[in-house]
């Protein structure tokens, strides 16, 4: 087990007052292993010797000369294992950009510190300090597409639901349809290891249409039962290239016996559209025609734009949950879920908060309006055996005092 003493400590900072500053308050927590060096290239001379290359940096973001970000960038270059701590007084948003750049450069960091430095600050900080252990290869196998193939032949696709519920009234207004694959061998998959493989290799028309058959008939049996629920079902960019796809989504519904009005049709722009947005706009307008729901899904992320807001007649917006989850104590995030709940509302669209984890989340959505909540606060996704006993759960929930105004977070 490594001492406190003999973590070597790089503290990397133009203003030497600061320097002196934090050597000091290194010392009184028992670091005394601490160099200290006022500009990038001093530091990057320690960082290629091995008996000086450092166990943790402090870095400065602004300095001079080599800034904060440019250092980052040169300990990518030389594959530091080391870890990082980010010193600065700009404010939050910034920190914050600079940590997910780090993260993204896969540095390990240990989080950020705002000048004045705060010692229990950074003592809370450098408990986290472990020393470097290098990866274990990821665990994630990667499935190809014939194993995909025979899953969808064989059945191995499973449809679970997550229920979508009113934030005003509690009540259960729909579903939306989550594949999983039941894996002979691997046990349970999660659609993010085979969806985009399915898509690339032109799997996907036979991937939807199966999770739409399954979704239609086990909708069919919910509305028999008494519940209406609307059911969603995802679609990818690529199910809208040909106008089959229309067609086949008609058939199934009208065979089944069921109201357009109860099908949602969630729409995400896996990859960039193509030149020719026509056939994709031809399918969607006709099916809202015949009074499909249509959900623009992920709604502020890269891929689902304002463009398509303009140019496709969705009647449902979910915001991704990037910007629901902990939206209550993040400006930003708060600011981009309030844009674009009201971007929604201006334009008459329903609204779905997506990733709504804890209480807090509800009760941000319950303050500021938003129609319909989905996450695992409310129900992590389910298989239709495990429904009504949810239903039931929910309901005891709901009449707690999770809706009543009265309510405390
Ligand atoms: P999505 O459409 O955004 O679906 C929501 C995802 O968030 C689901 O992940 C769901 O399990 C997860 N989720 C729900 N509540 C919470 C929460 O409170 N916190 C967090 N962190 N996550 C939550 P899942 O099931 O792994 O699906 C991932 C994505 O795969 C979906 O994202 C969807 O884009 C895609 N997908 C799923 N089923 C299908 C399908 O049948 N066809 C196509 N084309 N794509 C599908
Ligand atoms: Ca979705
Ligand atoms: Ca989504």
């Amino acid at each position: 087990m490594q001492s406190v003493s003999d973590i070597k400590i790089l503290i990397l900072d133009d203003d030497t007052f600061m320097l002196k500053l934090l050597t000091r308050m290194l010392a009184k927590q028992g670091y005394t292993t601490v160099s200290a060096c006022d500009n990038g290239q001093d530091a990057l001379k320690k960082i290629d010797h091995a008996d000086t290359c450092p166990d943790l940096i402090l870095l400065d973001l602004n300095m001079p000369d080599m800034d904060g970000i440019e250092f980052v960038r040169y300990l990518v270059d030389r594959n530091y294992h080391g870890n990082l701590v980010l010193v600065s007084g700009e404010d939050e948003r910034m920190l914050k950009t600079a940590e997910k750049l780090v993260h993204a450069h896969k540095i390990q960091m240990l989080g950020y510190l705002h000048k004045p430095v705060n010692p229990e600050k950074l003592s809370e900080l450098l408990q986290k300090w472990e020393p470097y252990s290098p990866a274990k290869p990821s665990d994630k196998k990667i499935y190809g597409a014939a194993e995909i193939q025979s899953a969808i032949s064989n059945h191995e696709l499973v449809n679970y639901y997550q229920p979508k519920v009113s934030v005003a009234t509690g009540d259960v207004i729909g579903v939306e349809t989550l594949v999983r694959w039941h894996h002979p061998q691997d046990g349970l998959i999660l659609p993010d290891r085979f969806i985009h493989t399915a898509e690339q290799h032109g799997l996907i028309n036979d991937l939807t249409e199966l999770v739409l058959r399954q979704a239609l008939a086990q909708a069919k049996i919910w509305h028999q039962n008494g519940q209406i629920l609307r059911v969603a079902i995802n679609v990818s960019m690529d199910n809208l290239a040909s106008l089959d796809f229309q067609d086949l989504v008609v058939r199934l519904v009208t065979e089944h016996g069921l109201p357009p009005q109860k099908i949602t049709l969630e729409v995400t722009e896996s990859q960039l559209m193509g030149s020719d947005t026509r056939i994709p706009l031809e399918i969607l307008t006709r099916l809202r025609l015949k009074r499909f729901h249509l959900s623009i899904d992920d709604f502020g992320t890269g891929h689902s734009s304002m463009a398509q807001l303009r140019d496709i007649p969705f009647s449902e917006l979910k915001i991704d949950q990037g910007f629901v989850h902990r939206a209550w104590m993040d400006d930003t995030l708060r600011a981009i879920y309030d844009a674009s709940l009201s971007m929604a509302k201006q334009l008459s669209m329903e609204v779905v908060a997506e990733g709504v984890e804890d209480r807090n989340d509800w009760e941000l959505l319950r303050q500021t309006g938003c129609d319909y909540a989905q996450g695992n606060f409310v129900s992590v996704p389910l298989l239709p055996a495990d429904f009504s006993r949810w239903l039931e759960e929910w309901q005891s929930r709901v009449q707690n005092g999770l809706v009543t105004p009265s309510a405390s977070p």
